[in-house]
């Protein structure tokens, strides 16, 4: 049985041990790629997903092994950004759906996307440059393009996108896309194995050069070296190269001057972080992506905490994703609050719970406690009740039911009576709007 069919009857075992959230979550994603030896090679999307699926779905993944026979008894997992054979690509790939000859550049991953990349001020104009790249490759006023910022802010995407680009408009070009670190692998064992000239040749034959984490040169004489002959020659030729950098390259240290000189004699553009509209945006993309829905006020809390770094946004959805099919409860606020208090560890304090927010309206009323979630109707205690009903709502995400019950055991509609009415009365009067609005930032500054 080859690794296909193999992992076709895993899968199909599986299927009826799992729940189905779990099963679709975690292993429709999962590829395999091929038998090796004892191990059966799949390919994951990325580093967080290897572990949960080993983690959790290890012994049942073995188990069904087994029972198949002869074949692998081990699991690899292999990033779906790592190398993975020409071949295997085809799935998912439109470059390769519409011209099934075509084979793709190794190490091109295939999701990093111009469609996929959400735009704001942060990146604008690095996405305005890298999508002109992308359409005439090799125009002098943008060879070499330099994308330069933070981690996790979305340059290798867009260098990536670059070469998904133009793999469907250019076909016919060849593109040859490598960290700096691979560069310099590949440099070093063709020293060992006296295949200078082949490396040589990988790297000069290439029409689009892309390289990742050029900071990663910093230091190494040799090979900076050998970049500076590869670099002249193509850009001689006119050929587009595209680098990135973990800073402005002008203010690297360990570089030659010369190869310094080159980096910056096109064009160099950066990435910063993502304001609260392009967190937002970003989060809902990736929800969607993973069939996850979000309820908006959850997307605005995540957003509103997780602000330097795309990838934690990411990272966080998966996680959600996981908590979620794992013990198969919905997405929530107290949800999402335990998934960032992962994340943000110590930095986040203990939770409030319906009796803080109940406390805190009490003192800013003059009304007890007691009498919010007691059964008179006076008119200044209902109104605190009804606020105190609609924090828990807005901040703490509790259902309408379970509200109720804080409140004295009253039914849902209740609760849903008093913040629609706390809603009203938020839209005609100013002055409570600001109240609410202290009462908030207060109360939600002390969840986290
Ligand atoms: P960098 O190379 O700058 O460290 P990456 O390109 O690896 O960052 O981005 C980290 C993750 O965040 C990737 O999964 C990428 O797809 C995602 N990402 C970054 N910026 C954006 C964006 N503007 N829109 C959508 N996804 C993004
Ligand atoms: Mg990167």
């Amino acid at each position: 049985m080859d690794h296909i069919n193999i992992w076709k009857k895993t899968k199909s075992v599986l299927k009826d041990r799992l729940p189905t959230h779990a099963f679709e979550t975690w292993f429709e994603p999962i590829k395999p790629l091929e038998v090796n030896g004892p191990q059966l090679v799949l390919q994951v999307p990325n580093q967080f997903f290897s572990e949960w699926v080993d983690l959790h779905y290890r012994k049942h993944i073995l188990s069904t092994l087994e029972g198949l026979g002869d074949g692998p008894k081990e699991i690899k997992y292999v990033i779906s950004t790592e190398k993975i054979g020409p071949l295997e690509r085809t799935t998912d790939n439109i470059a390769v759906k519409s011209n099934p000859k075509k084979t793709l550049p190794p190490y091109l991953s295939t999701g990093y996307t111009f469609s996929a990349f959400i735009e704001g001020p942060n990146n604008q104009f690095a996405k305005a440059a890298a999508q002109a790249v992308a359409k005439s490759p090799g125009e002098q006023s943008f060879n070499p393009l330099v994308i330069y910022g933070g981690v996790g802010l979305g340059k290798t995407h867009l260098l990536h996108a670059i070469g998904n680009e133009i793999v469907i408009t250019a076909p016919k070009l060849r593109i040859v896309i490598a960290s700096s670190e691979k560069f310099t692998l590949d440099f070093i064992s063709s020293i060992q194995k006296n295949r200078t000239a082949e490396f040589s040749k990988s790297y000069r034959n290439a029409d689009v050069l892309l390289i990742d984490d050029i900071q990663f040169f910093q230091k190494k004489e040799q090979t900076q070296e050998q970049f500076f002959h590869t670099f002249n020659e193509l850009y001689q030729l006119g050929r587009q190269i595209v680098m990135t950098a973990d800073r402005y390259p002008g203010e690297m240290s360990g570089l030659q001057d010369r190869l310094l000189s080159r980096f910056q004699s096109g064009l160099s553009v950066d990435v910063q972080p993502p304001n609260y509209e392009t967190r937002v945006a970003i989060l809902m993309e990736k929800a969607e992506k993973n069939s996850l829905e979000l309820p908006y006020n959850v997307i605005e809390f995540i957003a509103t905490h997780i602000k330097n770094n795309v990838r934690d946004l990411e990272s966080t959805i998966i996680r959600l994703l996981a908590h979620a099919s794992l013990s198969q409860v919905d997405i929530d606020f107290p949800l999402v609050k335990k998934v960032l208090k992962e994340r943000l560890g110590d930095t986040v304090s203990a939770d409030i719970s319906a009796e803080d927010i109940i406390s805190r309206v009490a003192d800013l009323t003059n009304v007890r406690a007691d009498d919010i979630v007691g059964p008179s109707r006076r008119k200044e205690i209902a109104e605190a009740r009804q606020l105190s009903v609609y924090l828990c709502r807005e901040l703490l995400g509790l259902s309408l039911a379970t509200i109720g019950m804080h409140f004295g055991g009253r039914d849902h509609t209740t609760a849903l009576y008093s913040c629609k009415k706390v809603q009203t009365t938020l839209k005609t009067d100013k002055r409570f709007n600001r109240i609410v609005g202290t009462i908030k930032d207060d109360l939600s500054f002390a969840i986290l």
